[in-house]
């Protein structure tokens, strides 16, 4: 079965909130996003483009709080979806909102229009984290809100970010570990990168923040990803997508986030494959086998992991194999 999410932008309105890594001028820059007719268009249009048989489709309302719009609002949007729900051409709705925004009254709502996945947006899971990085909500909320989300049959995502104010590798793997142990099955990890316009910024011009390195984020990503997939903890996305402009003009520090998540998974790959150097001699070659989806992660970012067992052997090939799953290889001697 394969997943697809036809993502939908929702505006953020007027949000309370100062997050120290958030610019909301810029967020709020979404305003004129697509409205409901437009919406309907959209959703048709994507479902045009996903095959209709072993796919699961969900409706993805993104870029805002959604719980933070009125209830009447927040019908209207989930209204739109109903016909495609009705018709099973999409099997649920997931949505991404705040923890201090979850109560009973909302959830109902969410629960009447088929809402399957409700992701918060934690951050970290660490109180001094938290109040360094001004989100306005304590570990508490996150745990009470992921209660209340479980116990009304929910799937529960919880967002993390790595690098904020006060995070270091121990409270990032602290928040990791809170996260499975508050049972969510989803998450997400982003590197704080300092936008133009945030506080963030400015404690970064007066030399009070240091942007976590690169090196180091793909470092702690490799080790959280692991853990959460040993505890069946589905990592949906490693680092931000920005556009290139963006990144150009509103990315003022912060690690290198392009290709990010290949850097992580080719990072992985490349510990997998150690025990291949322990048996290498330059006078074989070999083949390894790996599953079709991870053969890009296998041969690693720029073939880093083909290259580095090029020094160990005579000739390295990295191909697919379907019988092969998750992080099976297969290896042939020649
Ligand atoms: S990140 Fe923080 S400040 Fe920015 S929109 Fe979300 S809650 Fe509001």
């Amino acid at each position: 079965m394969r997943h697809f999410n036809i993502p939908l932008f929702i505006p953020e309105k007027a949000c309370p909130f100062q997050c120290i890594f958030c610019d909301q001028r810029k967020i709020t820059g979404v305003e004129d996003s697509l409205q409901i007719k437009e919406f309907e268009t959209q959703i048709i249009n994507y479902l045009s483009t996903i095959p209709t048989e072993n796919s699961s489709v969900l409706l993805a309302f993104f870029g805002g709080t959604f719980t933070g719009i009125s209830l009447k609002e927040q019908e209207e949007y989930l209204q739109m979806a109903k016909p495609f729900i009705d018709s099973g051409q999409i099997a649920g709705i997931r949505i991404s909102t705040r923890p201090d925004y979850i109560n009973q009254e909302n959830l109902d709502l969410l629960k009447r229009y088929h809402v399957s996945n409700i992701e918060l947006g934690a951050q970290s899971l660490n109180n001094e984290v938290l109040r360094q990085s001004y989100r306005g909500h304590t570990y508490q909320q996150v745990a009470e809100a992921s209660k209340l989300i479980l116990n009304n049959g929910f799937e529960l995502g919880l967002q993390m970010m790595l690098g904020l104010p006060g995070d270091t590798k121990k409270t990032a793997l602290q928040t990791a570990e809170h996260i499975i142990a508050l049972g969510a099955t989803e998450t997400r990890i982003y590197p704080t990168m300092v936008i133009r316009g945030t506080a963030l910024e400015q404690l970064w011009r007066k030399g009070k923040y240091n942007p976590i390195s690169t090196e180091k984020a793909i470092e702690q990503s490799v080790e959280l990803f692991q853990l959460f997939e040993e505890n069946k903890v589905r990592v949906l996305r490693m680092g931000l997508y920005p556009s290139e402009d963006f990144l150009n003009n509103e990315v003022v520090a912060g690690p290198e986030i392009h290709h990010f998540k290949e850097k992580v998974m080719s990072r992985i790959w490349g510990q997998k494959f150690m025990p291949l150097i322990q048996k290498a001699s330059i006078d074989s070659s070999i083949i390894i086998y790996v599953s079709p989806l991870q053969l890009n992660f296998a041969i690693g970012y720029k073939a880093s992991n083909k290259l580095m067992l090029n020094s160990y052997y005579k000739k390295v090939k990295i191909k697919s194999d379907t019988k092969l799953q998750n992080y099976n290889y297969r290896v042939d001697y020649y």
